[in-house]
């Protein structure tokens, strides 16, 4: 529960931040490494809207460039009642998750719901399947 907290005020923290201009649909994520260090991120718009990137990814990048490359948790905030990450974040959470990962989803009042990666993303794409090729 304490995790969750941490993870929340820290994914709210970033939201608070976060570049949404064009959308006005801000959101924060903060990620807990298996060594328990936590790392945040937000969203970031660009006028060209494919150059925009989500919050997902900005914490993955912070994770990475801090010589971690595992997600043990991972907690999103929005504005709105059950925020999950897109397709393209549930993949490249898989890359640093396992399936057990949670994936926290939270609304601005701290209600949180709570899924597992693989309840999210059941058939991921991962390196079994060039191997395999
Ligand atoms: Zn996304």
């Amino acid at each position: 529960m304490k995790d969750k907290t941490l993870l929340f005020q820290s994914a709210l923290q970033c939201r608070n931040n976060a570049y949404a201009p064009y959308s006005e649909f801000k959101v924060g994520a903060a990620i807990k490494s298996s060594c328990g260090k936590i790392f945040g991120g937000c969203n970031v718009e660009n006028i060209s809207y494919p150059c925009g990137t989500c919050a997902e990814a900005g914490a993955i990048s912070a994770l990475i460039a801090d010589g971690e490359t595992a997600i043990a948790e991972i907690l999103i905030v929005a504005d709105t009642a059950n925020i999950l990450p897109c397709g393209n974040c549930l993949q490249k959470i898989a890359e640093f998750g396992t399936p057990d990962t949670l994936v926290h989803s939270a609304d601005l009042n701290g209600n949180i719901k709570t899924y597992t990666l693989k309840q999210l993303l059941p058939n991921v794409f991962d390196a079994k399947e060039i191997k395999n090729a």
